[in-house]
Parts: C-alpha cells; structure tokens; sequence
C-alpha cells in the first residue's frame, strides 16, 4: 500500500452530484478498493492506473484548516446548503482511525455552526466513533453502502471494506441514536433479477435496522469499471459475467426496477429521488 501525507490545496470543492452543493474527500484514493468503484479513474491526476485503485491512500494532513479556511466563504453558515463526505473516497477508511482527518472536518463544521446539511456515506462502521459530534450537527445524515447480506459477496467486490453485517450494526446503532440515516444500494448487482428472495432478504435486513429510505443504483459499466470486473470476475461462472453485460439493457433495467418497487413497498422503504438511478444504457 502507498500511503502518503500530502498537502491539499483545497478541501470544500462545489459538486455537480445530485442534492450536492459540496464535497469534502479527506483522502486521496481508497484502501476498501472495490471492484466497481467509479472513482478509480481518479488515479489519472495522481500517477497512478486504474489496476492501483485500492493500493494507494494519500492522507491530506491539512484539511482541517483548509476547510475552516474555507468554510467561512460559505453564506449563511450554509443554510440550505449540504456538504457530502465523501464523492471519491471512503471517509471512514481504515486509515482514518490514525489521521481523524474527517473527525476533524466534521469538528471544524461544528465550530462553525455549519447549518446546512452533512452527509456522510460510508462502508465503515468507524463512523460510530463520531457519533458524538454526529449529534451536535444541526442537519446531519449517515448512508452506509449494503449492496448484499451475504459477505462473501461482499467480499468478493468490496475487498477490504468492512463485512456487510458489521455496515447492518452501524446503521441499527446510527437509528437508535436518531441520527437520520439512509441505505445505499449501490451498485444494485445484476444477479437480483433472478435471485429475487436474496434482494428481499437484503431490503428486509436494511428495514430491521430502523432505516426507512434507501438509495438505488444500477452498476455503472463505463469501459475503465468493465475492465476491473473482467479481471476481478474471470474465475466467476460465465452466467453471472453474463448478467452484468445484460443489466446495461433498458428492457433488463426496467424489470430489476419493478421487482426493487415491489419490495420497497413490501418492507416499507421509501426510494430516494423517486426511482433508481441508472447510467448510460
Ligand atoms: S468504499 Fe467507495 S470510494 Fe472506496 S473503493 Fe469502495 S466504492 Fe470506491
């Protein structure tokens, strides 16, 4: 693993993402190095390829004082604003147990009596360690990524990040706490269009923790992320290979939705932005 302290020049960047003003990435690269990861074209502006995702971690050991920094140009102290921790990274990667680069972020947010609205997404349940400064936020969510319940699986595409029923505690944990808390289905994987008791057994598993939103979205199948899974899957039975060309289709997009509707409705999820979220088809 490359680990690195390096020095950022800034740490608030405006974000085009959906219900995004803001996004705070404290690290550079992600040590949970999943296979699906869209943020691994992200070794481009870093010296490194695609192959390196996962093997890098670049801490940037000023972002606490570039966002208090930064923070101080945002109007309003950030009335109807939302910062998102984070876009390219993982905020509770194991590294951050060492450097608390996001504890501190989220820390300087509070300083600041940030009034917008923080939200985290995580495949980690480090994020409990700061429930403390979670509770003093004025608008805070947690999502934590659950793409399986089954963590062999989860370890197949999410190599190093934490075991899916651990991610399962963190929400249950986060919900008692009444911190607003979300699911994130992403990427949906393709096989559920025939294993439709796993994708219930899944939502279920979500709903038991007290989560009531989640978010949905499709594999995103640009040619650098094919490439990944091709390597990462060549031992894999050719139908499951099979299944991931396949979910690009409309036609197959459109009947994995309606079985996603179908148990939503059944485990009382309500699905974010209305619909899943695809990419190009
Ligand atoms: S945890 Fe998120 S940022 Fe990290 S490798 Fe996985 S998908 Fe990418």
């Amino acid at each position: 693993m490359d680990l690195k302290e390096i020095e950022a020049k800034s740490i608030l960047v405006k974000s085009n993402l959906p219900d995004t003003d803001y996004v705070i990435n404290p690290y550079t690269g992600c040590s949970f190095g999943c296979t699906y990861c869209y943020a691994s074209f992200m070794g481009r502006f870093n010296g490194k390829t695609f192959d390196d995702w996962g093997k890098y971690v670049f801490a940037k050991t000023n972002a606490p004082k570039l966002l208090e920094r930064q923070i101080k140009s945002i109007k309003n102290k950030g009335k109807g604003k939302t910062v998102f921790l984070s876009s390219v990274t993982d905020p509770y990667q194991g590294i951050e147990a060492k450097y608390k680069l996001t504890r501190q972020c989220l820390q300087t947010l509070f300083e600041h009596d940030f009034q917008g609205l923080v939200a985290i997404l995580t495949k980690s349940d480090l994020v409990l360690r700061d429930l403390n400064i979670l509770q003093k936020l004025h608008h805070v969510e947690a999502g934590l990524t659950i793409t399986s319940t089954d963590d062999s699986i989860s370890r197949y595409f999410e190599k190093y990040a934490p075991a899916v029923s651990r991610r399962l505690k963190a929400l249950a944990t986060l919900n008692k706490a009444k911190i607003s808390t979300y699911a994130f289905i992403g990427p949906l994987l393709p096989h559920y269009i025939s294993k439709e008791k796993e994708l219930d057994k899944l939502l279920k598993a979500i709903a038991d923790t007290g989560t009531k939103e989640v978010y949905v979205e499709h594999i995103n199948l640009t040619s650098y992320i094919l490439g990944r899974l091709r390597k990462e899957m060549k031992n894999a039975d050719p139908k499951i290979l099979d299944t991931f060309y396949k979910s690009k289709n409309k036609k197959y997009q459109e009947e994995l939705d309606k079985i996603v509707e179908d148990l939503c409705k059944k485990h009382k999820l309500k699905i974010r932005l209305g619909k899943t979220i695809k990419h190009g088809q």
